[in-house]
């Protein structure tokens, strides 16, 4: 006699994501697993009195959505602070933060995160200028959405220029404009680090939006904040509703060591990744370094953040303490710098290195990553600023379709996983991009860019065996869509999330 099933999920076109990509009706669950696939009539042939049913109504059921690139305390800030992605005009990020002055108490710094002048007609970068119109006396940062650039009032910069690079500091006529980049935002980060109460508070709103976006593992990026101890305090209470792989900022290298962690050591919900550092800045802040010049300033080919050599000793000390390395490295000379590192190590694929981003990267530096197993860890929503007179093809000009080129990597055999980098949060938007691309060379198919945000992100996470597919044996993390991304690719972005659950516990229900 079969043991009955805890759940069973019927009426459902579910796809496997597999290769090949099955489909079935219903499928069933037990002890957080999927047991069996098949037609309605197979899977509730192991319902039992106790076991809880689903009628998905005709939808479709997908894995569940892991994003192998966050920063989900920051996208919980964009919650609670103002939330700078909705404006629309420098004017309006100044009303918004405007707002969010008078919601808190009146010496709070006032935050909003999320900007991006790409998409405004007035297409600048906010300034203090800009900023003194929401305080002179109360510090009022503003960030872009890549986090790398920032706007500051001068109550910031009376109190933390002296700890900024003057480099990475913007002047015009001698003064500073309120614009700083790259090392200079480190202080203005250090300076509104969230205590472990107000951690928890962004980490719970980001954790119940991603599971709303059918998220169910993330990938996550963090550097000097409370954010790993929130996520273990929440998994021992049991509260966790998404998986999160831990990827720690190279500072906390030593600490790593001396602590004894080891990537891939965990719990069923959290575990630790490995290594992250930046080696490059962004295209938007002219900062991704470039073997040739910026399309729109001749003399910029951008920023190391980390440069060749510092790369090489990072991925060396990785290496010899068994540590999985992530590198961001968005400009050609910075993905072949982090590709030069990892070769000389033993064996870059079965450590499962990564590069973040990997934009520009040139056809031999595919093909490198190829033959090492290299992962390109990448964000196919950024293709948003891909498409003719947008932000790409100012910067970079006939490069703009060099760049996130998704489908070479597949052709060529790289390990392609997907990330949202919380540009925003939302993996279907991610899709959306990737099918609806800016230029043919540049867009996968729907089955594709679903597995690289499951199957892909999961085998970049060593989750292969457990994770990323709907098939039996595996965790039974999986959504509900309202509607078929096969039958209306033009539109994905509005595909909505019916259901969300992890190991077959609903974390979202929004039917
Ligand atoms: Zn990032």
């Amino acid at each position: 006699m079969t043991e009955p099933a805890d759940l069973v999920v019927v009426n459902a076109e579910v796809h496997t994501l597999a290769d090949p990509d099955e489909t079935y009706d219903a499928f069933a669950v037990r002890d957080g697993r999927v047991v069996r696939l098949g037609t309605t009539y197979d899977v509730e042939f192991l319902a039992g009195a106790d076991t809880e049913t689903i009628d998905a109504d005709g939808r479709v059921a997908i894995p569940g959505l892991i994003d192998a690139h966050t920063h989900l305390l920051n996208s919980g800030r964009s919650l609670v602070h103002a939330d700078l992605s909705a404006a629309d005009s420098p004017a309006d990020a100044v009303e918004l933060l405007r707002e969010r002055a008078h919601e808190i108490e009146e010496d709070e710094w006032v935050l909003g995160f999320g900007y991006d002048e790409s998409s405004w007609d007035d297409s600048r970068y906010l300034t203090r200028e800009d900023l003194h119109e929401v305080s002179e006396t109360v510090p009022v940062v503003a960030f872009r959405e890549d986090m790398h650039v920032a706007a500051v009032n001068d109550p910031v910069l009376d109190r933390l220029g002296d700890e900024m690079p003057d480099e990475d500091v913007r002047t015009g006529g001698g003064e500073p404009t309120g614009v700083i980049v790259e090392k200079a935002v480190d202080p203005v980060y250090e300076a509104i680090e969230p205590d472990a109460e107000e951690a928890e508070e962004l980490i719970r709103a980001a954790q119940a939006t991603a599971n709303e976006r059918g998220v169910t593992m993330i990938h996550d990026m963090v550097r000097q904040s409370k954010a790993p101890q929130v996520y273990r305090d929440l998994d021992l209470a049991d509260e966790l509703t998404l998986r999160v792989r831990i990827n720690y900022w190279v500072d906390h290298f030593d600490a790593l060591v001396d602590a004894g962690l080891r990537t891939n050591h965990g719990s069923d919900m959290v575990q630790v990744g490995g290594v992250k550092s930046y080696t490059d800045g962004t295209f938007g802040g002219r900062t991704a370094k470039l073997h040739d010049p910026y399309a729109d300033d001749a003399d910029e080919t951008g920023t190391w953040v980390l440069d060749p050599e510092e790369i090489r000793d990072l991925v060396t000390r990785a290496d010899d303490h068994g540590f999985q390395v992530t590198l961001h490295a968005i400009g050609d000379a910075a993905i072949d710098a982090v590709l030069d590192a990892y070769e000389e190590t033993d064996d870059p694929g079965t450590a499962r290195y990564r590069i973040e981003h990997s934009e520009l990267a040139s056809d031999e530096a595919i093909e490198r990553m190829a033959d090492m197993g290299v992962v390109a860890s990448m964000q196919p929503n950024f293709h948003k600023w891909g498409f003719e007179g947008g932000l790409y093809d100012a910067r970079l000009g006939e490069r703009r379709t060099d760049a996130n080129r998704l489908p070479a990597y597949l052709d060529a055999g790289a390990p392609l996983a997907f990330g949202s980098d919380c540009m925003p949060l939302d993996p279907l938007l991610g899709v959306h991009y990737a099918v609806n691309a800016p230029s043919e060379d540049q867009s996968l198919d729907v089955t594709e860019a679903l597995r690289a945000y499951t199957a892909g992100a999961a085998y970049a996470g060593f989750d292969k065996d457990r994770l990323g597919t709907l098939e039996r044996g595996k965790r039974a993390d999986f959504v509900l869509l309202d509607d078929s991304p096969w039958e209306r690719p033009d539109r994905i972005d509005e595909v909505a999330v019916a259901l969300t659950a992890v190991d077959g516990d609903v974390v979202y229900d929004g039917r």
